[in-house]
């Protein structure tokens, strides 16, 4: 069917490549390009064996938009498949429009000094994509992504209006370590150690970090503390579900994770602000990733499961109506599969589906779109079909 060519080659990509490589019908041929090549050349030695898809790897700095075009220009990709990380959000997508090619992500743009996500930078690119006649497809992961289109799928087949969405979000893993993160430590220690915030009668209600606790008996889990926190879905699902009046969003967070980081965060650790060390600039937060496990040796020593989903109460037929749609997902069982654990199984499935989508033409419209403005039909097929099978509950237990 076509060619994606995927930028970054870490904990989610890898679980993304591993999936195109089993789909080869639809990805006949991927480029894995990445900052360190060595890392695509590694995964393209493991894969190339098992796989009809044809795989190639280039080193590419996605911070340089010139690199970038010369490297979409050299491939000739129909898509490409921005696995990076957030900062290189809007070189991509420029590389994207000067080539006339499609663009998939998994998070939104964030700027490298603020820690501050919005979609406002790459909304600001939909009138040039509609132009170009090519599509950007933003957040295709788990959270935003499949949240996004069970919400799409809520609406679509049991709702006549959605008021309320709570997502929750529940990592019952164990990796035995006192402190590590489950995805890129920068990344993930800036969501959770920025102030938390939800969207209530049209606007944003902002609350200290963890201010907010619940307690949520998650099937096939158990009971977790969950903490609000704010997340990107909530700002495009405001935009998209008619009649919403609230959204709220809840990690669940163990006591010695919370404990670590309030110690990291207490001696300044976690600040993403450069200070001097031996007469070179450091910023805190990159020499703590530094020191940290990275994620992706964290797959052999994972046990659990996870449990993500959104509960919803809205009106169908004139009476109230409550729904829980969710994925369950176990941390050995992916290991097994691709040698990852869930968070990077449940974001970089999703990730190739979100590609296959725009690759065969299923979802067709050129612009940009947040993931809930498609049709979720057949994306949710597709999570049947990849690894991540669906439940539905009706009248679940609420969140207070
Ligand atoms: P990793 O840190 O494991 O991987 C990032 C990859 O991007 C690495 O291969 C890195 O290269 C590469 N990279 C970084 N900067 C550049 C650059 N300038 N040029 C080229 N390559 C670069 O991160 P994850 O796999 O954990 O996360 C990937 C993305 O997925 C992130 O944007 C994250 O926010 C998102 N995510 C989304 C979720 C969702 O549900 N929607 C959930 C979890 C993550 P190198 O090897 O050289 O460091």
């Amino acid at each position: 069917m076509g060619k994606a060519l995927i930028i970054g080659c870490g904990g989610v990509a890898s679980v993304a490549i591993h999936k195109c490589c089993q789909n080869s019908e639809v990805f006949e041929e991927i480029c894995i390009a990445s900052r360190t090549v060595s890392k695509c050349e590694a995964l393209k030695e493991k894969l190339q064996r098992t796989t009809k898809t044809k795989i190639t790897t280039a080193q590419v700095d996605a911070d340089d938009v010139d690199q970038l075009i010369a490297l979409i220009k050299k491939e000739k990709p129909q898509l490409v498949l921005n696995l990076a990380l957030p900062y290189q959000d809007l070189t991509i997508m420029d590389a994207c429009l000067a080539t006339g090619v499609h663009y998939v992500d998994t998070a939104n743009y964030e700027p490298e000094d603020t820690a501050k996500f919005e979609y406002k930078w790459q909304w600001a690119y939909r009138e040039r994509f509609e132009k170009a006649g090519i599509t950007a497809l933003l957040g295709s992961g788990f959270d935003p992504g499949v949240t996004s289109v069970f919400s799409a799928y809520a609406l679509k087949h049991y709702f006549d209006e959605i008021n309320y969405i709570d997502i929750l979000d529940c990592n019952a893993g164990d990796h035995g370590y006192p402190f590590a993160t489950n995805f890129n430590p920068e990344i993930n220690i800036r969501e959770v150690s920025a102030k938390g915030s939800y969207w209530e009668d049209g606007h944003w209600v902002e609350t200290e970090p963890m201010e907010i606790k619940r307690v949520y008996n998650f099937p096939q889990i158990g009971e977790k503390d969950m903490y609000l926190l704010h997340h990107e879905e909530i700002e495009s699902l405001a935009l998209n579900i008619p009649g919403i009046k609230r959204i709220r969003f809840f990690m669940t967070f163990g006591e010695s994770y919370l404990t670590h980081l309030k110690c990291l965060e207490n001696v300044g650790m976690t600040s993403i602000e450069p200070i001097v060390y031996e007469g070179k600039e450091i910023i805190p937060l990159q020499f703590l990733k530094a020191v940290l496990p990275d994620p992706s040796s964290l797959g052999p020593r994972t046990k659990g499961k996870t449990n993500i989903g959104c509960i919803f109460i809205g009106k169908k037929d004139g009476k109230e109506k409550k729904l829980y749609i969710y994925n369950v997902c176990d941390h050995e069982s992916c290991y097994k599969e691709v040698g990852s654990q869930a968070v990077a199984y449940t974001t970089g499935v999703p990730a190739m589906i979100g590609a296959m989508m725009i690759l065969n033409g299923t979802w067709n419209k050129a612009g940009v779109y947040n993931i809930e403005e498609f049709d979720p039909d057949p994306f949710m097929e597709a999570l049947n079909r990849w690894g991540l099978p669906w439940v539905i509950e009706e009248n679940p237990t609420l969140v207070d």
